[in-house]
């Protein structure tokens, strides 16, 4: 650790000590239900703020190409935490740190450096803060919504392990309302396809579609339902060693419009915690059961840290029509760049079907990506 750094870091430990003693609630701060950390706030271009879709009072503020906005609105957003002391103040949302050093645009985040263009500045009794550059690498996907022009942040403390969050480089999110959308598709001119796989009902298929897109230095993803994961954690294990994703299915795959909402999220929890053991996890993705789905259900997922995916298309690998010529002619049919496909990795059909499928797709140009790649927009 060089003496700059180290400087910074006993700054950060004095911010710290002294954030005991000097913790000040935020100033119109409302409670904040902390099993809901996602969040999506706008801000459009007259500088009002929305939250999930919700408008509030007070409104942003813009110097030059920099938003502000009070630091009541993260509270309110992400629940995040403000301490000051005579080193600084100090911001906390979850177990993410920023320090800065009063009103200067000196900052500090995480023992990283990032220049802020604004310092913080005081309107009317509130704390304005630059929106973008205080929550980019804080965690969160900034971006702005190519038809209206709004700025928006989305963030979820349970998202903080994903580095290609923290990178902030989710372009292809920013037509996508990630509160009610389900993703299907992308915009791109890139020839991707993202092939995803439900079920995990058969392991041997399973593991044997995954080495076939590793040949074509592809990746695909897996939706898997836990009590499938319990009985072959090795499968599992295999499609994550070659880089696939793995997303959330339910533990035993019942349809959400069958359930209450408390069992929808005792299924996807008990899901996520079927990987957990395994040292994995599901998220950020889910997928519902037989895409019984509305925006309610949307809503309850979101709030335990997921994105709904959805597919553009079955491959129809499942029901008595199925076969894997139907499934090779379904992709033929229907493939076009930034696709989402769905199948299921429940027979050797659907292997058969990759099988065949797949190298004509690479020779007409096409790569394999998985969620995490079509949405990072590699
Ligand atoms: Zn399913």
């Amino acid at each position: 650790m060089n003496s700059r750094k180290l400087r910074w870091f006993v700054i950060v430990l004095l911010v710290y000590c002294c954030a005991e003693v000097a913790l000040l609630s935020v100033p119109s701060a409302q409670a904040v239900d902390t099993t809901s950390w996602f969040r999506l706030l706008t801000v459009d271009t007259n500088l009002a703020i929305s939250l999930n879709g919700s408008k509030l009072s007070t409104k942003a503020e813009r110097i030059g190409d920099t938003i502000l906005v009070p630091l009541s609105i993260l509270h309110q957003a992400w629940g995040a935490i403000y301490a000051v002391s005579p080193a600084g103040s100090a911001l906390t949302i979850g177990s993410r740190h920023a320090v800065w050093k009063g009103m200067s645009a000196t900052y500090h985040l995480d023992l990283l450096d990032f220049p802020w263009g604004v310092a913080p500045v005081l309107s009317g009794g509130q704390l304005y803060i630059p929106l973008r550059e205080l929550m980019e690498p804080m965690g969160a996907f900034v971006g702005k919504q190519a038809s209206t022009g709004d700025m928006i942040v989305a963030y979820s403390t349970k998202w903080q392990k994903e580095p290609w969050l923290r990178q902030g480089q989710l372009t292809q999110l920013e037509t996508v309302d990630l509160t009610h959308t389900n993703v299907k598709r992308v915009a791109t001119t890139r020839k991707v396809v993202a092939f995803t796989f439900d079920d995990n009902w058969d392991a041997v298929a399973a593991v044997r579609i995954a080495e076939l897109f590793d040949t074509y230095n592809g990746h695909c993803t897996f939706f898997v339902i836990g009590t499938n994961v319990r009985m072959h954690p090795d499968a599992i294990r295999t499609m994550v060693r070659l880089g696939d994703d793995i997303g959330n299915h339910t533990l035993s795959h019942p349809a959400a419009t069958n359930i209450t909402d408390a069992t929808l999220i005792k299924q996807i929890q008990a899901c996520e915690q079927v990987l957990n053991g395994m040292g994995l996890t599901t998220r950020p993705y889910f997928r519902f059961p037989y895409f019984a789905e509305d925006s309610h259900f949307m809503r309850i997922v979101t709030d335990q840290g997921y994105l709904t995916i959805g597919a553009m298309w079955t491959i129809e690998d499942t029901g008595p029509e199925r076969s894997a010529a139907l499934s090779v002619a379904t992709v033929r049919r229907f493939i076009s760049p930034g696709v989402i496909f769905v199948g299921h990795a429940n027979s050797m059909a659907t292997f058969d079907a990759m099988k065949v499928i797949l190298p004509e797709l690479a020779r007409q140009g096409y790569s394999f990506v998985s969620i995490s790649e079509l949405l990072r927009g590699h």
